[in-house]
């Protein structure tokens, strides 16, 4: 019986196993679809200016409007799209139709897009984001390109190279999830950063967490030492809007502000906000 029931466990291992295998075969059958069909679309964050309350732009984020499944989060298939390649072909779709529809919009606003570090492997990844700009009419000096410091640099003099590249044409870097990688400090010299962001995990505990309220507490002042604007991403609520204001971040984003949008609630949105002119939220707490 017990020999039994062992085999029996084995074969459910097995079992479950092959499911997950074959789930993740077809997520990445239908990832490769989705890209040229254009389901995977850019969604769009709010990013405030802290000084004004003013909306100063937005970062684009991935989700994949699945037809059956409904909206899926990048957690899901970013991951895949890196170990598979399509990251490249993603990437750049999603740049394309946030150009396209971002050119239209008040030309105070920027946008912030995520690159991989995997993308940073690409000799001809500068050269393909121009394009991109030049075909879509999008300047390159609303363009922020935002690179996470998890394993950076596998090629750094390749990375170096592209980057300088980009900021050549007026694009400028910010380094994303600033906190959670390791060995941060060097990171930050590696490349010619034009900001920082604060990882959302210390920022959303700043209240609860003495250790998170000091390390935001630090990055701050490195900020200032470097000459390097900040960015807080996980403002939640306003006591944090206040803290993140009062270390003198210099802009902040989080559901505070509301979630990430789809293009057509932008444009809902710019068109409440007179496009821009106001500031960015409906009934702005008193400031000082
Ligand atoms: P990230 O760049 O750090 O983006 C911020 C993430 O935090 C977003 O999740 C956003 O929705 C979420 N967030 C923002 N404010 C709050 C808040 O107040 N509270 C909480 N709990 N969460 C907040 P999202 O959209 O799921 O994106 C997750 C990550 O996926 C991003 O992290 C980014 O690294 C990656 N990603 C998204 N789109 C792309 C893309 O087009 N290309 C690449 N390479 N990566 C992408
Ligand atoms: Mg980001
Ligand atoms: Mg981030
Ligand atoms: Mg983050």
């Amino acid at each position: 019986a017990a020999k039994n029931s062992g085999r029996n466990r084995y074969a459910w291992f097995d079992l479950s196993m092959e499911r997950e295998l074959q789930a993740r075969n077809e997520l990445e059958s239908g990832l490769r679809a989705a890209i040229p069909r254009l389901e995977i679309v850019p969604y769009f964050e709010q990013q405030i200016d802290l000084t004004t309350g003013r909306l100063g732009g937005f970062e684009v984020l991935a989700r994949w409007e699945h037809p059956t499944r409904g909206l899926i989060v990048p957690d899901k298939f970013i991951p895949i799209a890196e170990e598979t390649g399509m990251i490249a072909d993603l990437s750049l779709s999603i740049m394309r139709q946030a150009f396209v529809a971002a050119k239209d919009w008040d030309p105070g606003l920027s946008l912030s897009v995520n690159i991989s570090p995997w993308q940073l492997k690409d000799a001809w990844l500068a050269q393909k984001i121009i394009k991109v700009l030049t075909e879509t009419g999008f300047p390159a000096s609303r363009l922020e390109i935002e690179i996470t410091e998890s394993s950076l640099f596998d090629n750094l003099a390749l990375a170096q190279s592209i980057v300088g590249s980009l900021k050549n044409q007026g694009i400028r870097l910010a380094l994303d999830d600033f906190g959670t990688g390791y060995s941060s400090l060097a990171h930050l010299r590696a490349l010619p950063f034009d900001r920082i962001k604060i990882d959302k995990s210390f920022v959303m505990s700043i209240n609860d967490n003495s250790e998170s309220a000091a390390i935001v507490n630090a990055i701050t002042r490195l900020g200032d030492s470097l000459n390097l604007p900040i960015t807080a991403e996980g403002i939640e609520d306003a006591s944090i809007e206040e803290r993140l204001r009062a270390l003198g971040c210099s802009k902040g984003q989080g559901y505070l502000y509301g979630r990430p949008l789809s293009v057509a609630n932008v444009r809902r949105l710019l068109a409440e906000k007179g496009c821009c002119a106001m500031p960015c939220r409906s009934s702005p707490s008193p400031r000082r």
